[in-house]
């Protein structure tokens, strides 16, 4: 048993069963033994690769994307360019490789780090080098003036919870102990406003709700509306949610989320469509990984590195199809720009209006 299982067994035994938001914080960013505080989960050696770990076209195109956006609203400065959830710092690195010869934008940019993982941060300061650098643990923290951000994987570590529509009531997933392990079970919910926009669901349905996300989606579009910005953010997900999407990853397969607590990664599917309604009255534009990747020319750009193959981490042709290929990378990873209102979308994004479809629901 990892000893994290041993503290959340405790914790049941004397408190009763747990949320499943509970049990994702603990195994993710408990301090001496939550994933992201103890193991080094990305790349081949790792649990999984990332977009920005497949190729550095990914943060050159995005942070060119950035950067256009920024000299269209007047490059306003300084300004605060801002990553949630950093990983290991490759994202950042290559968004400001690419964009070192705008000129201004460097020199107006606060670089801030929103990261909860003090292992991480010291990975981080390495890659970065040479950078100053701040870190926040919370994106409260952000300053108050115009905010250029980006989040690559970052809200599918956020906390979830699950629930099933059964006997013509919701029951939520909670986590307690079977036979002596923990397992997951059903239990009755009373009134949950949350769960009030559901009402067209069917028995058996199951949504997710990820109370984290939306307070943290409001702060950083509180940020563009009043001072201007522009936020990109990338994960794997829909425009709603529907569906068991908890899962547990664990050298680059799925494994059991309940079998060793804080040895595996848990992440759910991220609900875009509560994303853009979080963020209101700033705009939404949504698009596929694979659609915006390609608008932002990420083609153009792999084949000039394959011209130059000294220059990239590898080969760029097919890092590029992994990127944007529907059957690889490119459909199940979505983006969703939020943007001041009375502003064009960005640059990779076809629409200038609220056309996502915004919903009311949620
Ligand atoms: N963006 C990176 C890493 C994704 S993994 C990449 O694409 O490679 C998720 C990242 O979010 C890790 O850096 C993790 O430590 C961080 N993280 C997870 N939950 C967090 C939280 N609640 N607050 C701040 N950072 C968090």
């Amino acid at each position: 048993m990892t000893p994290l299982a041993d503290l959340i067994q405790g914790r049941i035994l004397s408190g009763g069963p747990i949320s499943l938001a509970e049990y994702m914080a603990d195994c993710l960013l408990h301090p001496d033994h939550g994933y992201y505080a103890t193991r080094e989960p990305f790349g081949r050696e790792g649990d999984f690769v990332t977009a920005p770990e497949i190729s550095q076209m990914f943060g050159e195109v995005l942070g060119l994307c950035l950067a256009q956006y920024w000299l269209d609203l007047g490059s306003p400065s300084p300004f605060t360019l801002a990553e949630c959830g950093p990983g290991r710092g490759t994202l950042m690195a290559d968004i400001l490789r690419a964009t070192a010869r705008i000129p201004g934008f460097h020199a107006g940019a606060e670089i801030l780090l929103v990261e909860a993982s003090a292992r991480l941060r010291e990975v981080q300061e390495k890659t970065l080098a040479g950078h100053q650098l701040r870190w926040a643990d919370r994106v409260q923290d952000l300053p108050e003036q115009p905010l250029f951000l980006v989040a690559n994987e970052f809200f599918d570590a956020l906390p979830i919870r699950q629930f099933t529509r059964k006997g013509g009531a919701w029951a939520e997933t909670m986590v307690g102990l079977s036979e002596g392990r923990l397992a997951p079970g059903l239990f009755p919910v009373g009134a949950l406003a949350a769960l009030e926009h559901f009402s067209k669901a069917r028995e058996g349905d199951i949504i997710e709700i990820c109370p984290a996300a939306a307070p943290v989606m409001a702060e950083i579009a509180g940020r563009i509306i009043r001072h201007k910005g522009l936020a990109l953010i990338l994960d794997y997900g829909g425009w709603q949610s529907l569906g068991d999407t908890f899962q547990a990853l664990s050298r680059h397969g799925y494994t059991d989320p309940f079998e060793a607590p804080g040895e595996a990664d848990l992440t759910a599917h991220v609900d875009f469509g509560a994303l853009a309604l979080a963020a209101r009255p700033a705009r939404a534009a949504y698009t596929t990984q694979g659609a915006l990747l390609t608008a932002l020319g990420i083609g153009t750009r792999a084949q000039q590195l394959a011209a130059h193959p000294a220059a990239a981490r590898n080969d760029p042709l097919a890092a590029a199809r992994r990127l944007t290929d529907p059957a690889e990378m490119g459909s199940l990873f979505k983006a969703l720009a939020i943007y001041p209102c009375n502003t064009a979308a960005p640059a990779g994004f076809f629409t200038g209006s609220d056309d996502t479809g915004a919903r009311d629901d949620a």
